[in-house]
């Protein structure tokens, strides 16, 4: 999400707000986005990953749309403790998971479960 008031036409750094627990965007925050300027950032997406990854996933069948890709698959959603009006589900997790691995600069991977 973007920072209140932030220009959408000239977006800095920390105007990109992770969804999910509302921390800027920084080098050491690595991002990935969804659609309509949803992010969430590295550290919500080891949570994330690590609960809904396993078969079958830690968490429940999700209701209302994932706020990564806005649709309603019917799949197990994460909700953030802290933002709980965003939730991602287990495909945008996984799909997500491959982009912070594949970027040199995040520097992260996968949480063994
Ligand atoms: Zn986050
Ligand atoms: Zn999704």
């Amino acid at each position: 999400m973007h920072q209140p008031g932030a220009n959408p036409n000239d977006l800095r750094m920390e105007d990109v707000l992770c969804d999910f627990c509302a921390a800027a965007w920084t080098p050491e925050r690595a991002m990935v986005e969804g659609h309509r300027g949803s992010c969430i950032c590295h550290a919500c997406l080891a949570v994330a990953y690590a609960d809904l990854s396993p078969q079958p996933a830690r968490q429940p069948i999700g209701q209302g749309p994932c706020t990564m890709c806005l649709e309603d698959r019917g799949e197990p959603h994460w909700r953030s403790p802290v933002r709980d009006v965003a939730r991602i589900c287990r495909r945008c997790a996984r799909m997500a998971a491959v982009v912070l691995e594949r970027d040199p600069d995040a520097d992260w991977s996968r949480p063994q479960a």
